[in-house]
């Protein structure tokens, strides 16, 4: 019985590799183009819902591929949809394609000097994030499907969604807007990946959570009421700033005592506060604003309704009164526990068992969350720092940097997921 184990083991293995060799030439041909593709975009970064260069250098590469194309989607995005030989389910495959705001201070030969117009002013571009590598990751995947229809049960759907990091003030955009335009409809999708390189991650390393993975972001403005004195007779007034300590006090008890923990982590943070305009007056009004952000959706309602309910009557226990008014920016990155089940043997397959590692939450968003709350999705994260790098620096900042030997995991990745989810 052992031996017929160990038999059926090594079979299972055999059958592993075999299938993930099935793609092994595409892969080795794809590399070196899918580097040139980063690094060509990475030279010419855009804005969020400015994409228009980048927009088309994918609308271009899809067409020659012969796959159906959709352009202008929530504003740049790209949809592209691949068509099996045989009828199956739908899944799709996510990339951001926007970059920042930022300086770029690397020292290579593909660096940034790109400016653009940002809130009226003009700014250094950069791929800051790594979407880039996102975008060039997709476009491998889609040139290797797209030769190999054959293998296919079904149908992939290909997402080049712009504006990740939030469309400019005033203007719609991003995962949200592209959902709204029906991106998950017609053919209606069963299912959705995508991927986020990390520059603290080492290449050829994948990292995941179930369930909450990144958190809703959600943005509070509370606005204090008092009554106006003079500073040295606080008996003829009410203090809107003492009752803001007394609020901000009362709020991170939602945290500590209220919300369970154990279950997942929570944060508020006020991170302003306006009120009085010299020392010797007790202001009438003070405005606070923060944010909040949970990774469960139980929790994100409990610490929601206990704002509400807290807020005011703290207020009213001084003799003010207080509103507050709480807007989601991001919903739950949440990684749907069965589809994470079902397809680490694919990672594990691409990566190997010890490559496939746990992560812990990030209280960081990820506006990806938006296609998941329609369907079950699953978002994982793509090492792409040079292993024994003692200095990799975090996204958003002028010194990113991503070692380009860890791209092809990725489009491994998203290619052997995607046949072994339609193929199941
Ligand atoms: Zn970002
Ligand atoms: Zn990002």
């Amino acid at each position: 019985m052992k031996k017929l184990l160990v038999c059926l083991l090594f079979l299972a293995g055999n059958l592993a590799s075999v299938l993930a060799q099935n793609f092994e030439k595409d892969y080795k041909a794809i590399e070196s183009r899918v580097i040139e593709w980063r690094r060509e975009i990475h030279q010419n970064p855009e804005l969020s819902n400015r994409e228009f260069k980048t927009a088309e250098k994918i609308a271009n590469h899809l067409t020659a591929l012969g796959i159906e194309v959709q352009t202008g989607v929530a504003h740049t995005g790209v949809v592209g949809i691949l068509k099996g030989k045989k009828p199956g389910k739908v899944i799709a495959l996510r990339a951001d394609i926007d970059a920042l705001p930022v300086l770029e201070r690397n020292d290579l030969p593909y660096k940034s000097t790109v400016k653009a117009n940002f809130k009226g002013e003009e700014v250094p571009v950069m791929h800051a994030c790594g979407h880039d590598t996102h975008t060039a990751i997709l476009m491998g995947v889609a040139e290797i499907l797209s030769n190999h229809t054959d293998k296919i049960k079904g149908t992939v759907k290909f997402i080049f969604q712009p504006a990740e990091e939030g469309p400019p003030e005033g203007e719609e955009g991003g995962a949200l807007l592209m959902v709204k335009e029906g991106v998950l409809k017609n053919p209606d999708v069963d299912a959705i990946f995508g991927l986020h390189i990390n520059s603290q991650t080492p290449t050829n390393v994948i990292r995941y959570k179930s369930g909450g993975t990144m958190a809703a972001a959600q943005k509070f403005v509370i606005n204090v009421i008092g009554k106006q004195s003079h500073g040295a007779r606080p008996w003829s007034g009410v203090d809107p700033i003492l009752i803001s300590a007394k609020i901000i006090d009362g709020l991170q008890t939602i945290i500590s005592r209220e919300a369970e923990l154990t279950n997942e982590a929570a944060v508020i943070t006020v991170g302003k506060i306006t009120s009085g305009v010299r020392f010797n007056i007790i202001p009438e009004s003070a405005e606070m604003i923060g944010t909040i952000r949970t990774l469960d959706y139980d929790m994100k309602a409990l610490i929601n309704k206990r704002m509400e309910e807290m807020v005011p009557t703290i207020a009213k226990a001084y003799g003010g009164e207080a509103t507050i008014e709480i807007k989601d920016a991001t919903d739950i990155t949440y990684n749907d526990p069965d589809l994470v089940t079902q397809m680490i043997p694919s990672l594990n397959k691409v990566a190997g068992v010890n490559n496939v590692q746990t992560q812990k939450a990030v209280t960081g968003a990820e506006d990806f969350s938006y296609f998941q709350r329609e369907i079950p999705g699953f978002f994982f994260f793509l090492g792409g720092m040079t292993p024994g790098n003692t200095e990799s620096f975090p996204h958003h900042t002028p010194d990113f940097i991503i070692d380009d030997s860890g791209l092809l995991l990725g489009v491994k990745a998203l290619t052997e997921m995607s046949i072994d989810f339609l193929n199941k």
